[in-house]
């Protein structure tokens, strides 16, 4: 199956509410554009808000391959909801990221998260050795008007970028506190659309998620092309 049909097996599955069918339909769009390549990256939507549930990924799932089986529920702690067949499914490691996303922003409704290759390459990048935060400035680019609210190419995004870690716990609570915690010193600023684990890859979400898959072309066209421009004028200032 190739991307153009697993985009419209996306729209269709969205358009009847079956969540299992759209999720399947982006892992092989992502597997196959290799921004979810073999087990990595999760999907999730949330699925309840009083409370907060989510349907997402199982560990360990091939992406290019889901079934209606690969995915389970979690609460907002990340646990799996006892009232859900589990069968011997496991919620990923990175399970908590999505459950701080989700109830740090009760505007979300689906949170993606990709491995991809320029994603993974500017995110080495954005870090010094010692730093635990760092940010990529990406501005001045059409396909910015492609992240919810954006209007105009003249403007300047900067997408953070964390330091990867193993420690969920600790890394949600960090993320949660430098993203989700409210500046009334900046209060005219657009909430951030997503953020970068440095050497692993990308979270973004959106209201719907349609919104949250459109964040993920977006992102990775712009990653693609700012690495691409860093490289030219390293190339320049070498000559
Ligand atoms: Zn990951």
């Amino acid at each position: 199956m190739n991307e153009l049909t697993s985009v419209q097996n996306f729209s269709e599955s969205v358009a009847s509410g079956d969540l299992r069918a759209a999720l399947r339909a982006i892992g092989r769009e992502f597997h196959s554009r290799r921004w979810s390549l073999g087990t990595s990256s999760n999907y999730s939507v949330v699925t309840g808000r009083n409370p907060l549930e989510l349907l997402i990924t199982a560990s360990g799932k091939d992406k290019s391959a889901l079934t209606d089986d690969d995915f389970v529920a979690v609460d907002s702690a990340g646990q799996l909801l006892p009232s859900h067949d589990v069968n011997g499914r496991k919620s990923s490691a990175e399970t908590l990221l999505h459950c701080v996303i989700a109830q740090s922003r009760p505007d979300v409704g689906a949170i993606l998260h990709t491995h991809s290759l320029w994603g993974t390459t500017l995110s080495r990048e954005a870090l010094k050795p010692q730093q635990t935060e760092g940010v990529i400035r990406i501005e001045g680019y059409e396909m910015l008007k492609g992240l919810e609210g954006i209007t105009t190419h003249d403007t300047a995004v900067d997408i953070p970028v964390f330091r990867n870690s193993q420690d969920m716990v600790e890394l949600s609570a960090q993320i949660k506190e430098a993203l989700f915690t409210p500046d009334d010193s900046q209060p005219e600023t657009l909430p951030p659309h997503g953020f970068l684990l440095s050497g692993h890859g990308l979270y973004t979400w959106g209201q719907t998620l349609a919104e949250a898959r459109r964040h993920i072309e977006i992102f990775e066209f712009l990653f693609e092309v700012t690495a691409h421009q860093k490289l030219f004028e390293r190339v320049a200032e070498a000559q």
